[in-house]
């Protein structure tokens, strides 16, 4: 028997030598030893179906042997030079990026982290564009850097008492009723709203994530970001599309935007590039690219352990046709979670694209069902299977497993869904 510390003394440790701010979900959490494509293993050997991948990055399964063994052979022969040296993975990548980017989105700046690759993309609007100020949307998360942070609308995560005030934030396409068009429409007037009163002179970008994922799996109509990157274009502002947690055929396309048949000027990419290597990168056209000019670079920035990785996991989404795969079973999960809706009316909604799912809880009067939410996700870690969960209530369960998950899968996640619900309702 492995010699482990167990979950209570981690959260010790957690308590002495972490921060506060250092959460875990769970009233009695396991301690995860070892993973294994869609499973999970805790210290005393019981399994778990994992669906939330952690958090959108094991799409290609966990220690998948296609992608350790590149991982594995790039260690033993390179590991780090930076970037002032000239080794080959990097540019390998970025070229088979560009392949997939949509439009003539060609240009890749490696980093680490969806911060890092968001914080890049918003001072690459600066340099392009010479405005300085941004809109974001309601119930947006964009990272941990002061200007990520600013442009982040969740409350939990907005931790700096002193962000930035060049950020205006605009309604997203949530709906209370769930007349989606209406408050997609609603939404774009916002936008127009704030460029006319700021000035479009003064706004450099509007930062977006395709479908909102710590927001609530907010999902816009098909017609939204085309007609918002119109009104932009009208005045010459830029649309940075943050892909950290959408990204490489989680919605069933490589990048959820493609489902809404729209090229940004700026992308950002993370999480799943690297299937749990750090890896990051924002990416753009060759205009836009061309005013970023004065020196600059990540020092653990696409080096060859992550860039090799990330071809590698580029190569496992291809081969194994991960994007329709994707399609196929998030439209049996979708169409299994309804069927449970119907039976459970407290499920208010079920949102989504691929496997990429939400499924929001209410209280009969309305109120997020947070205790709820919690008892089962709870309950489901109980019997096997770890479900994520978000949204400003934290009362959205999020399906996001890794995307190697089978029909078996899908059919013992909703048996056991169903028989947890029943507890509840
Ligand atoms: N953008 C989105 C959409 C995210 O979901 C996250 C993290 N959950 C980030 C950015 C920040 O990424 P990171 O934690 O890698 O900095």
């Amino acid at each position: 028997m492995d010699n482990y510390l167990g979950p209570q003394k981690i959260i010790e440790k957690k308590k002495e030598f972490l921060f506060p701010c250092s959460q875990h979900f769970y009233k009695n959490p396991p301690q995860i030893v070892r993973g294994e494509m869609q499973y999970l293993y805790d210290s005393e050997g019981k399994k778990y179906l994992d669906f939330f991948a952690g958090v959108s990055v094991m799409n290609c399964g966990h220690c998948n042997p296609e992608i350790l063994e590149a991982s594995i052979n790039q260690m033993k022969t390179l590991q780090h030079t930076t970037t002032i040296y000239l080794t080959q993975p990097i540019v390998d990548l970025a070229e088979k990026l560009s392949q997939i980017l949509p439009g003539a989105i060609k240009h890749s700046f490696f980093c680490s982290t969806g911060s890092e690759a968001n914080e890049g993309a918003l001072l690459l609007a600066r340099l392009y564009t010479g405005k300085n100020d941004f809109i974001a949307l309601n119930n947006s998360l964009h990272g941990r850097t002061y200007l990520t942070m600013s442009t982040t609308a969740i409350p939990m995560w907005r931790a700096d008492p002193s962000l930035s005030d060049c950020v205006s934030f605009v309604s997203n396409t949530y709906s209370k009723d769930k007349n989606l068009e209406d408050a997609a429409n609603e939404s774009l007037n916002t936008v127009q709203r704030v460029i006319k009163s700021k000035g479009a002179e003064t706004i450099a970008a509007l930062i977006a994530e395709p479908i909102q994922g710590n927001g609530g799996i907010i999902t816009p109509p098909y017609w939204y970001f085309k007609r918002l990157k119109d009104l932009l274009e009208s005045y010459e502002i830029l649309l940075i599309i943050d892909e950290v947690q959408t990204g490489f055929a989680r919605t069933g396309k490589m990048f959820a935007i493609e489902n809404y048949d729209v090229v940004p000027d700026i992308m950002t990419v993370a999480k799943a590039l690297g299937n749990g290597m750090p890896i990051s990168a924002f990416c753009t056209n060759d205009k836009i690219a061309a005013s970023f000019t004065k020196p600059s670079a990540s020092t653990l920035g696409g080096n060859p352990v992550s860039a090799s990785t990330a071809i590698a996991v580029l190569d496992y989404i291809e081969k194994h046709n991960l994007c329709n795969h994707a399609e196929k079973l998030g439209k049996k999960l979708y169409s299994e979670l309804i069927r449970l809706q119907k039976k459970y009316p407290n499920i208010y909604d079920v949102r989504g694209i691929g496997l990429m799912v939400g499924a929001e809880l209410l209280k009969e009067n309305g109120e997020p069902a947070s205790e709820e939410t919690d008892f089962i996700l709870e309950e489901l870690k109980d019997r096997g299977i770890l479900l994520g969960k978000n949204g400003l209530g934290r009362n959205v369960l999020a399906f996001q497993p890794p995307l190697v998950i089978t029909e078996k899968d899908v059919d013992f996640l909703i048996d056991e869904l169903d028989r947890a619900f029943s507890r509840v309702y």
